[in-house]
C-alpha cells in the first residue's frame, strides 16, 4: 500500500543526487538536514519562501531543527545557486526556487511576492559601471499596493 502523505514531499532521486552534487560543488556537505531542508524547499514546485515559513514547515515535518540553521542553510543554497534571495528590505528576504531570469511584484499589505516575467520588463539606459565592473544582473521589484 502506497501512503499519499509520503508521495506529496517525495522527490525523485536524481533531483537528490543533483542537489548533493551542487551542494558539493559548492563547497558544502549534503549533510542530512540540508538534504532534508532541500526535500521540502524544493518538493512544492516553483515558491517564494521566507526563512520563517521554512522552518515552520520543518517543525510540522517533525526536523528538530532551529531558526538559525535554516536561515544559514537557505544562504548556503543561494550561494550554490540551488535557490535566488529576493530581499524586499533589510529586514525581508524571500527565497525563490524558480532561479530562471525573472522580476517580482511585491503586495506590500499580504506581504506575498509574485513573478513577473523577464520579457515583462525593459530595463533600457542603465548607467555604466565603474572602470573594471561589469553589470551582474538587473532585479526589479515592483512593490503593489490597494488603491486608496
Ligand atoms: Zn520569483
Amino acid at each position: 500500500m502506497t501512503s499519499n502523505r509520503n508521495a506529496d514531499i517525495s522527490m525523485k532521486d536524481t533531483d537528490i543526487s543533483g542537489i548533493s552534487d551542487r551542494l558539493r560543488g559548492a563547497g558544502l556537505r549534503p549533510t542530512r538536514q540540508r538534504l532534508s531542508l532541500a526535500h521540502l524547499l524544493f518538493s512544492k514546485g516553483n515558491r517564494h519562501i521566507s526563512a520563517e515559513a521554512l522552518h515552520e514547515e520543518a517543525l510540522n515535518a517533525d526536523m528538530s531543527v532551529s531558526l538559525a540553521t535554516v536561515y544559514n542553510t537557505l544562504h548556503q543554497f543561494n550561494e550554490a545557486g540551488l535557490l535566488r534571495a529576493v530581499a524586499i528590505d533589510s529586514a525581508k528576504t524571500y527565497f525563490d526556487t524558480n532561479t530562471s531570469h525573472h522580476h517580482h511584484f511585491y503586495i506590500e499589505d499580504e506581504n506575498r511576492v509574485v513573478d513577473v516575467p523577464a520579457s515583462h520588463i525593459n530595463v533600457t539606459d542603465l548607467p555604466s559601471p565603474p572602470e573594471g565592473m561589469e553589470i551582474a544582473r538587473v532585479d526589479v521589484i515592483v512593490r503593489l499596493r490597494e488603491k486608496s
